[in-house]
């Protein structure tokens, strides 16, 4: 059975977000079923012999094993590759499975990369300790220095990573800015745009190259299953990404495609409510006044609040808080609250609130923790579902009881 979505994407991608997100990638098979099929298959058979050979041929069309590719995991990428705007897509078992696939399959020993510097934990361990192993130079940049991106590239780079806004300080970088220099120097520009989601953000309209996923964030959204993604032109994922990926197997199991497919169908919904309620409650933490600093995107205060705005629909549902007394008070402050949980994922319908230095960042020495601003008396707080008033009522609480005022 040959899978053809019926689709043709010159109409879907004339679609407006939201039915791409409900129909984009949707294939039935002859039982017309209105849900998308898993099909939790590692191979196929054939009806003959000749038709396995012309399929590894490449002469038919269809699959040949679930490595290579799989219906319900080609459904979910030829969604997101329509919500992205991107000509093609892949998916990943992690969003740490599209982000090292992505840099690993661009260099070569002796290559360099340029990424800023604000990153979540694994991706800065990819940079500094995974890749120098293989030869491959690389400098970080304070994402928001214009200069400093000037002076980083060299005769011999070959690509840049950055992560906007990034985890979990916030920091926003100039996506427009980073690719046209890039560009200039020949460089591939790799995003991860997981904080902002597919529905904020539109890296590949700034100039990026490809854009990564952790689609374990809002994608899922619901803290079931982990999942990446990377999106890109047909001849970067043809000529230099899908070579490596056939042959490493870092693929999603269809089971998580199609839940991350199907939790495409409400992702507009939830991160434009999860938004609302982020604001809301960052207003609220502002107003308290009890906090060394509340940052949000969304707010005039942030201090780059325009190029947020400019590059961001919304505000995004991450706020980042800092409390005096250290560790004490934080973790003093984590433990008295009642509904939001400490955790160290994001993007869930369920409020989350971690400590990065002893979390998501522990992993990175102390003094690049510093660099980038990540003390020990900084929260990152991922909003979700709930009613903002209870949300708000429980940090206020807790504030209280940790002495924070
Ligand atoms: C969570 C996260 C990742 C890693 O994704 P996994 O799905 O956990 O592997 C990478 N980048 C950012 C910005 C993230 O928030």
């Amino acid at each position: 059975m040959k899978r053809d979505t019926g689709q043709d994407r010159n109409v879907t991608s004339k679609w407006r977000l939201q039915t791409q997100l409900v129909r984009g990638g949707t294939w039935r098979s002859e039982i017309g079923e209105t849900s998308e099929a898993m099909f939790m298959t590692s191979g196929y058979a054939y009806d003959c012999a000749e038709d396995a050979a012309a399929r590894f041929a490449g002469e038919q069309e269809g699959y040949t094993y679930s490595r290579l590719r799989n219906p319900t995991a080609a459904m979910f990428e030829d969604r997101m590759a329509l919500i992205e705007g991107a000509e093609v897509a892949r998916s990943t078992a992690t969003g740490m499975a599209a982000i090292s696939s992505t840099m690993l399959s661009l260099v070569k020993a002796g290559d360099h990369v340029v990424s800023s510097r604000a990153l979540f934990g694994s991706c800065r361990v990819v940079i500094e300790t995974l890749m120098p192993k293989f030869g491959v130079e690389f400098t970080l940049v304070d994402g928001s220095d214009h200069a400093a991106w000037k002076a980083a590239f060299r005769p011999n780079t070959v690509a840049v990573f950055l992560e906007t806004p990034a985890n979990p300080t916030l920091d926003v970088v100039d996506i427009a800015f980073v690719s046209a220099l890039a560009h200039e120097h020949g460089a591939i520009v790799v995003v991860d745009n997981a904080f902002a989601s597919p529905v904020l953000q539109k890296p590949m309209t700034m100039g990026a190259d490809v854009v990564v996923y952790s689609a374990t964030k809002h994608i899922d959204g619901q803290g079931r299953c982990l999942g990446g993604c990377i999106l890109t032109s047909e001849a970067i994922m043809e000529d230099i990404i899908l070579p490596y990926l056939r042959h490493t197997g870092p693929n999603i199991s269809p089971f998580n495609a199609w839940v991350l497919l199907k939790g495409l169908e409400t992702l507009d919904m939830r991160v434009e409510r999860m938004c609302e309620n982020a604001a809301k409650v960052a207003d609220a933490l502002a107003e308290m006044g009890g906090f060394d600093y509340v940052r949000y995107p969304g707010r005039t205060d942030f201090a780059q609040h325009d190029l947020a705005m400019k590059q961001m629909t919304m505000g995004g549902s991450i706020i980042a808080l800092h409390v005096s007394g250290g560790r004490d008070r934080a973790f003093n402050f984590l433990n008295a609250l009642e509904i939001i949980d400490i955790s160290n994922n994001l993007g869930d319908a369920k409020s989350l609130i971690t400590h990065p230095s002893s979390t998501t960042h522990a992993s990175v020495t102390e003094e690049a923790r510093l660099e980038v601003g990540i003390t020990e008396g900084m929260l990152r707080l991922s909003i979700g579902l709930e009613h903002p008033d209870d949300l708000i009522e429980d940090l206020l609480k807790a504030a209280g009881m940790a002495g924070i005022k």
